[in-house]
């Protein structure tokens, strides 16, 4: 998945870092990215001649390359704007991966520059990723909306979705699972049968969690299910949220392993594998089938 950058290390900590010659910087301008892409992408280099240091807030680190957030356009000759969606599934992968993560980081810095309760501007906390307003002492911590990807399973079928049609949504939708938000007040597993009834109507049971993923995308953590249909396998669809839901048995599903997104991911386990995916695996192992097959796992 986009996230899994293994060998290399995300340290996502914060640090008032102050920027230096050769660190990274992510400059953003609403949904797109400063980025050159020539057989694989790559982002501007800070250099102390051309640029001021205080413009820059630290992000986060990989492998020891420190990542900077700039939101003002810098001097970049042979870089141009482009949309971060687009970073999906582009190499090298930790690259692909920081930028995506960095768009999430700077959609909240963007949102939290005046004080949510009295307007006043927030200043940058000197220890933690927080902003805070001086004139009311209010503080704003990063902000992540949890939500759930779900395996619905009858059988040796699983139910394959597709949105509906809308503004903001994908033209042409690809196979999906049932998903949504946990709203205040509920459990993940609530939100599991919450969103499968509303969706489709279908109670589930044998709720096991699967995986999580972080979504920059869309300000998420997602978190993977799989779910058993309880009682009635037909499907009543609500059609405000899908223009499909349909069961598919394992051996018919047809769909390409990306190795990008933990929805696709969860379609070709069970593809391979069959309800065996509702058996509880260790949630402390990375890998259900171990790093050396994880590619060829869910072809
Ligand atoms: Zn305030």
């Amino acid at each position: 998945m986009l996230h899994e950058i293994s060998p290399l290390r995300l340290d996502n900590a914060y640090y008032p870092h102050v920027i230096q010659n050769g660190d990274t910087v992510l400059c953003y301008q609403g949904d797109a990215i400063l980025v050159r892409d020539q057989g694989g992408v790559s982002y501007p280099v800070f250099d102390g001649k051309k640029m001021d240091p205080a413009r820059f807030i630290y992000l986060f680190a990989i492998d020891g390359q420190k990542y900077f957030l700039s939101f003002r356009a810098v001097w970049a000759p042979g870089f141009r704007f482009q949309a971060v969606q687009k970073l999906r599934g582009a190499q090298p992968q930790h690259l692909a991966f920081a930028g995506v993560l960095g768009s999430h980081l700077y959609r909240w810095y963007r949102a939290r520059k005046y004080c949510g309760v009295c307007g006043h501007r927030t200043v940058h906390d000197g220890k933690e990723r927080m902003m805070r307003c001086p004139a009311c002492g209010n503080r704003e911590y990063p902000q992540i909306m949890p939500a759930v990807i779900v395996g619905v399973i009858d059988g040796d079928r699983l139910l394959l979705t597709k949105y509906a049609l809308g503004e903001g949504r994908p033209a042409r939708p690809h196979w999906a699972l049932v998903a949504g938000y946990t709203e205040i007040g509920e459990t993940l597993e609530e939100t599991v049968r919450r969103e499968v009834m509303e969706e489709t109507g279908l109670e589930v049971g044998n709720i096991t969690y699967y995986k999580s993923q972080p979504w920059a995308f869309t300000g998420s953590l997602l978190a993977g299910f799989y779910a058993r249909v309880v009682g009635s396998d037909s499907v009543k669809l609500n059609e405000q949220e899908l223009s499909q839901a349909v069961f598919v048995s394992q051996k018919e599903i047809e769909v390409p392993y990306t190795n990008v997104a933990l929805t696709n991911e969860m379609i070709c386990l069970f593809r391979k594998v069959g309800p065996e995916v509702l058996v509880r695996r260790d949630p402390m192992r990375q890998e259900p089938y171990g790093p050396a097959e994880k590619r060829e796992t869910f072809r």
